[in-house]
């Protein structure tokens, strides 16, 4: 099936498709959650990828991971993302990008299976974890040589696109290089006939880190986190794009499930 290539982004299509979850603890997941004098509590944790179709190609923001492989900190597993491609209809053949938010396991952990895909990922992110790897220098850190060979592969073949800056990598779909969780992360915002989207990934997990601007617990550097958030904010008040959290379930309350079978593990954000 082919969407009709529209320029005015009528045409724009995301999703974001659940392939795991876990329940945290606010105190385990915030910063320093003392310091705000608020009682703790339970978040429910989604794990996603996002697909975006747009003038009739398949772009995805992230790949998920096997989580039945190596459950790294107690993820449950819903739909492995190669099933839940299958219920979307998408042959991992046709996905003609792949956006990399950043290289940690749980968003790069089936980047193998694209192999016709433009990999786009920032340069830092890519200078980082390529030396560790190198370095062999890997222990402990949140991605493994197996999530990080595909990285390679695509770079051999010609199919790895790094940013250094703010970049519209298709049009109506701009990448923001933001550090703090890693040294590059990737804000991605998507221009969609209802406004704009921007889809945090790592950058902000949950929506109190975006109305407070709280800092994740997980990070190379804080200030540069603090600044991040303060630049999403900042983002979506100039251009009125909606903010999108990368792992709260509450996403899936606020936007509608997909129609027939994808609904299962599919949210419509446009
Ligand atoms: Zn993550």
């Amino acid at each position: 099936m082919k969407a009709s290539a529209e320029s005015n982004g009528s045409a724009v299509s995301v999703w974001s498709v659940k392939y795991g979850e876990r329940v945290v603890h606010k105190s385990d997941v915030f910063h320093d959650y003392a310091q705000y004098g608020v009682p703790d509590g339970d978040l429910e944790m989604d794990y996603n990828f996002w697909v975006i179709r747009s003038q009739g190609k398949i772009i995805l923001l992230d790949t998920g991971y096997d989580i039945p492989k190596r459950d790294w900190l107690g993820e449950i597993s819903v739909t492995p993302t190669p099933d839940g491609l299958d219920i979307l209809g998408i042959d991992p053949a046709d996905v003609s990008m792949v956006i990399t938010s950043h290289y940690h396991y749980d968003h790069i952990g089936y980047l193998a299976l694209f192999t016709n895909a433009q990999i786009v990922s920032a340069q830092a992110e890519y200078d980082y974890w390529i030396s560790k790897l190198r370095a062999d220098d890997l222990e402990g850190e949140f991605s493994t040589e197996d999530d990080l060979q595909p990285v390679l592969e695509a770079e051999a073949q010609g199919r790895l696109r790094l940013v250094t800056e703010k970049t519209e990598v298709f049009p109506g779909i701009t990448v923001y290089p933001i550090g703090g969780h890693c040294p590059g992360e990737l804000l991605t915002k998507v221009e969609t006939a209802g406004g704009g989207l921007i889809l945090t990934v790592d950058a902000a997990h949950f929506y109190e880190q975006i109305e407070h601007e709280w800092p994740f617990f997980a990070f190379t550097d804080l200030d540069e986190m603090k600044r991040g958030l303060s630049f999403i904010n900042e983002l979506s008040r100039t251009t009125g794009a909606t903010i999108v959290p990368g792992h709260d379930a509450r996403v899936r309350g606020r936007f509608p499930a997909a129609a027939g079978a994808a609904g299962q593990i599919a949210t419509v954000l446009a």
